[in-house]
């Protein structure tokens, strides 16, 4: 599937600007010139990038990077902001509303190219990996095989999902709802227990040769994959 990236934009010189240099780098595209609907589209669609320009009509690219960043379903998606203004406040009051980077109007559709593919790379250092290995554990994405030592660990879907969550992230201390988040979805309502049900399943899976718990409980906080500090 193509990398898609939402453009929110409502000049159209740039839009088309954006348009022609975006597919033939090979990327899908969804476009919007509205901020409101941009934050609808952009839960329900999940864009790998968005461009979005600060002067909007109604909402302002700063009110819809901070909404995103506020949401859920949002709140990973990186974004570049477009600015006209070039000022060192203004670029700062946009990295500190959440743009992962920032690109001063007018510019060159070479640069905007190489700082989309930068920011993909920078966020998402696994999204072209086939496995993930963390210690003795290794994960086939495509096969969605687990081994353990070189012996087959059997997950069931969610335990995989949140496996894979922990090993994209490791050592970070991740709350229960953090987890529901990002392994169940944001518009699915379950409780917090029973993160701790599908947990204690995975480390049941993943400890069945009197292995060292890869889990850690984080007391109040949540949990993490991290041996080191396991106890
Ligand atoms: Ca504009």
């Amino acid at each position: 599937m193509k990398t898609q990236i939402m453009i929110v934009e409502d000049e159209t010189a740039i839009v088309t600007l954006l348009r022609y240099n975006l597919e033939k780098e090979g990327f899908g595209l969804i476009e919007t010139g509205d901020g409101e609907e941009a934050l609808i589209t952009a839960s329900e669609r999940k864009p790998d990038l968005i461009i979005l320009d600060w002067m909007l009509p109604m909402l302002s690219g700063i009110e819809v990077c901070r909404r995103l960043r506020r949401q859920p379903a949002t709140r990973n998606i990186p974004v570049i902001m477009l600015t006209a203004r070039g000022e060192e406040a203004d670029r700062i009051r946009g990295l500190n509303a959440g743009a992962d980077d920032y690109v001063t109007k007018p510019f060159s559709p070479s640069e905007l190219i190489a700082r989309v593919k930068a920011v993909l790379r920078r966020v998402k250092p696994s999204a072209d990996a086939e496995t993930l290995t963390w210690g003795d554990i290794v994960m086939d994405l495509a096969a969605h095989k687990v081994r353990r030592e070189d012996a087959t660990v059997h997950l069931g879907p969610t335990e995989f999902r949140l496996l894979r969550h922990f090993m994209e992230h490791p050592g970070r201390v991740f709350s229960r709802e953090q987890l529901l988040d990002a392994v169940w979805g944001a518009d699915v309502y379950v409780e917090p227990r029973t993160v701790d049900v599908h947990i204690r399943r995975l480390r049941k899976a993943l400890n069945m040769n009197d292995v060292p718990d890869p889990i850690r409980t984080v007391r109040s906080a949540g949990y993490a994959l991290d041996y080191a500090q396991s106890a």
